[in-house]
C-alpha cells in the first residue's frame, strides 16, 4: 500500500519504520524529527499524502491534528482513509471526521496504548472508531505496528475508549502508590504487599505489571529509578481530556477529577514531570514522613 506517515516523533517514528519493513510504499513528514529507515520524506505534508491509499498522523495534541487534517484533507485522493493514532480529545476526532467526510473521504481515530516499546516492537493495542469500509482497509497496518485491534464504534469510540482506560489507570496507579505507602508506615514488607495484593482482590495492572515499587514484582520503571516509561506529564494529559470529556458528556467522574488534581501538582509543583507515572510512590512516601 502506499502510506504518507505524519509525525514522526517517539511513537510515529517507529511506527512508520515497522510499515516500510513489512513492504509498504511509506512516504513521511514530521516538522523536527528525522526520517525512520526506509521511509522517504516529502517536503510537506500535503506532499506526503497525494496518491497515497491511507494516511496515517501521529501528532501531540488535538489542535495540531485539526490545523494538519486542513491542510491535508484537500491533497488527500478520493477513497483514501485519513487515520489518526494520537491522543486527542474526542471533539477533535469527531470534527475531524467530519472534514473529512464532507470531502469525500473517510477518517479513523485510532489511539494506541503500549507506549515507545510496544511502538519499536508493533505490539501496540489499537482501540478504532469510524466506519466499517474504512476499518477494514487499515486493519491489515494496524495488525503490522501492534497485536490487537478493536473496532469500538463511530467516530471518537476509539479516544472515549482511550481516555477512560487511562482514567482508569491513573485512578489505580494512585491508589496503588498511596497502599504501598502506607504498607510501608505499617511496617509490612513490600514484598510480601505485592504477593498479597497480586493474588486477591486489590490486584491490576498497575500492582501485578507495572508495580511502583522497585525490586518488586515484574520489571517495571521503578527499577529504573522511574525513568519514563510512561511519563506523568503524559498520564497528566490523558486525565485532562477524560475530565473534559467528563465536563461536555456530563459525565460524574470525582476519582477522575482527583487523580487529574493529584497529577498536576505532582507534575507542575513536586518535581514530576519527566518521570514515570509510577513516581507518585516516592511522592507519597516523602509527604508521609
Ligand atoms: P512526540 O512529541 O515524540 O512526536 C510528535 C511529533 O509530531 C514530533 O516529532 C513533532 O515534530 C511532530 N509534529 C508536531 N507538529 C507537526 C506538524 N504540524 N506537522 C508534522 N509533524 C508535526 O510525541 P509521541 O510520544 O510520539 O506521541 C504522539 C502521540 O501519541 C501523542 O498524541 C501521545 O499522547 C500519544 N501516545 C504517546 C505514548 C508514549 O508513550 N509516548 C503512548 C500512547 C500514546
Amino acid at each position: 500500500m502506499k502510506i504518507g506517515f505524519i509525525g514522526l516523533g517517539n511513537m510515529g517514528g517507529p511506527m512508520a519504520a515497522n510499515l516500510a519493513a513489512a513492504g509498504h510504499d511509506v512516504t513521511g513528514f514530521d516538522t523536527a524529527a528525522p526520517m525512520p529507515v526506509g521511509v522517504t520524506a516529502a517536503d510537506s505534508a500535503e506532499a506526503a499524502v497525494t496518491e497515497v491509499d491511507v494516511v496515517v498522523t501521529m501528532l501531540p495534541n488535538g489542535q495540531i491534528l485539526r490545523d494538519v487534517a486542513a491542510s491535508i484533507i484537500p491533497a488527500m485522493k478520493q477513497g483514501a482513509v485519513l487515520c489518526d493514532c494520537s491522543t486527542v480529545d474526542v471533539d477533535s476526532a469527531k470534527a475531524v471526521a467530519d472534514q473529512a467526510r464532507l470531502a469525500g473521504l473517510a477518517a479513523l481515530d485510532a489511539p494506541v496504548s503500549g507506549g515507545i516499546g510496544g511502538a519499536q516492537a508493533g505490539t501496540l493495542t489499537f482501540m478504532v472508531g469510524g466506519p466499517d469500509d474504512a476499518f477494514a482497509k487499515v486493519v491489515p497496518l494496524l495488525d503490522i505496528m501492534g497485536q490487537k485491534t478493536v473496532h469500538c464504534g463511530d467516530s471518537g469510540a476509539g479516544q472515549s475508549a482511550k481516555i477512560c482506560n487511562n482514567m482508569i489507570l491513573g485512578v489505580t496507579m494512585i491508589a496503588t502508590c498511596e497502599a504501598f505507602a502506607l504498607a510501608d508506615k505499617l511496617g509490612l514488607d513490600r514484598q510480601k504487599m505485592f504477593d498479597v495484593v497480586s493474588t486477591s482482590s486489590g490486584s491490576s495492572w498497575s500492582v501485578n505489571t507495572y508495580c511502583p515499587a522497585p525490586g518488586v514484582g515484574p520489571k517495571s520503571p521503578a527499577d529504573n529509578n522511574y525513568t519514563p516509561g510512561f511519563a506523568a506529564e503524559l498520564m497528566l494529559k490523558d486525565l485532562n481530556l477524560s475530565q473534559q470529556a467528563a465536563d461536555s458528556a456530563n459525565a460524574d467522574t470525582p476519582m477522575g477529577a482527583l487523580a487529574r488534581q493529584l497529577y498536576h501538582s505532582f507534575v507542575e509543583d513536586e518535581d514530576g514531570r519527566g518521570r514515570d507515572f509510577s513516581a507518585m510512590l516516592p511522592r507519597f512516601t516523602q509527604r508521609n514522613t
